[in-house]
């Protein structure tokens, strides 16, 4: 369930139902200031709600200084061990401050920098991860690490309701999917605050992006998080956005920008998808409407299980199709299929209409249908799926059918009801 309790980190809703915040973290020194704001802009543009920026040095108190003032989105510091660069950081203007309460130099020092928070009405995200639990929890932690990791959370909580400073959010991370998984499971039901999740050095692009989407999606899927962001050993912060927003988008959480869907291909393949659907990819991160995009590989099941597409491609090998909402469009020659689309998604976008030439759609029409036709007898997978499909509805009705019998056989007024008959 979504939390019940929210914070506001310079503007953005954090919890109590708002939609799920984008965060990444710059991978400059904070200090050198033109590339840090560099950096920000990129996340920015690629979508990120909030950005947070290291601070563990005085001189990026400086930098934080402009940072808060020139970044085009909320700017979290992240603070650790020295509780004077947190009040540093407050004073400095920051929209949030990300600290462990753990190893800020004990309660007092955490207490201080509540103080000021409160004072500045600056938030707070306090939270703990799997490699940096109080020494008190390490045995808990070689028993269950989950427990573990759930209650350094808790104790934290606890901590900073005691010091009467309740506008924070919590995050408990672990390097390990299925116990961040249960951790947080475990945590969302034990308190109200808001949830920021993620899986800590998650890894490269590839195997990180993974394990974030199989960590964060099972959560979000729960409706257990509030803001999300990709830790990837990247230097480029915004592929981290690219990532989170697709994991958002395939849960229907948020929608941003075009939605791309492509056939996996197979042995009928007709032209080299690879790079068709890299290119099309790579063109659509320009555009911002939501339009769905559709790349199938062959023509031999029509435009199929597409249909729904704003705009699609599927090609023979001279020629391919442009299709729309699941009617032909116009056929093209093979090598002007992707600038012809783009022509096509580009006057939609202008106009929010699709131009239909009745003259070149027939043509269309006919090109698919001729394809079609000729491949009636082919096995492909769409049509496998198919047959599956209407075969597990035709066992089904069977079933249904053979236990409406039974119960009508079961029935004290069976008999009567077929003495009557
Ligand atoms: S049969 Fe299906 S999976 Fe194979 S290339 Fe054609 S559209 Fe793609």
């Amino acid at each position: 369930m979504a939390s019940q309790r929210h914070v506001n980190v310079g503007g953005v809703q954090i919890g109590g139902g708002a939609p799920v915040a984008v965060q990444t973290m710059t991978k400059t020194e904070t200090a050198n200031l033109a590339a840090t704001m560099e950096q920000i802009h990129k996340v920015a543009e690629a979508g990120a709600d909030l950005v947070r920026v290291a601070v563990p040095r005085d001189k990026d108190i400086e930098a934080l200084k402009t940072i808060v003032v020139e970044s085009p989105i909320p700017v979290i510091a992240d603070i650790h061990f020295n509780h004077t660069l947190a009040l540093k950081a407050i004073d400095a203007g920051a929209h949030c401050i990300r600290l462990n309460p753990g190893n800020i130099g004990g309660p007092e020092k955490v207490a201080e920098v509540a103080d000021r928070a409160r004072a500045a009405g600056t938030p707070m995200r306090i939270g703990v991860n799997s490699g940096s639990l109080p020494k008190h929890l390490h045995a808990l932690e070689r028993e269950n690490p989950v427990e573990a990791l759930v209650s350094a959370g808790t104790e934290f909580v606890a901590l900073m309701e005691r010091l009467e400073f309740t506008d924070f959010k919590v995050s408990i991370k672990s390097t390990n999917v299925p116990n961040t998984i249960a951790a947080n499971r475990l945590l969302s039901e034990r308190i109200p605050y808001p949830l920021h999740l993620g899986i800590t050095e998650a890894g490269t692009k590839w195997s990180g992006s993974l394990k974030s989407a199989v960590g964060l999606g099972t959560l979000l899927a729960d409706d257990i998080g509030d803001t999300i962001r990709i830790s990837l050993s990247t230097f480029h912060a915004e592929e981290e956005v690219k990532v989170a927003w697709e994991i958002l988008k395939a849960l229907k959480l948020r929608e941003r920008g075009p939605v791309l869907i492509a056939c996996p291909t197979c042995g009928r393949l007709q032209f080299d998808m690879d790079t068709v659907v890299a290119d099309i990819e790579r063109r659509l991160e320009a555009y911002a409407d939501p339009v769905e995009v559709a790349v199938l590989g062959c023509a031999v099941n029509g435009i199929g299980e597409a249909s729904h597409a704003d705009f699609g491609i599927t090609g023979a090998k001279n020629e391919g199709l442009i299709f729309s909402r699941g009617k032909a469009l116009k056929k093209v020659p093979q090598e002007q299929l992707v600038d012809e689309l783009f022509k096509e998604i580009d006057k939609y976008t202008a106009t929010k209409k699709i131009e239909v030439d009745a003259h070149e759609q027939a043509a269309g029409a006919e090109w698919l249908q001729r394809i079609e036709e000729e491949n009636a007898g082919e096995l492909t997978p769409e049509r496998l799926a198919k047959l599956e499909a209407e075969r597990q509805r035709a066992d089904d009705d069977a079933m249904e059918e053979a236990l409406l019998r039974l119960d009508e056989s079961a029935s004290p007024t069976a008999g009567r009801r077929f003495t009557r008959a």
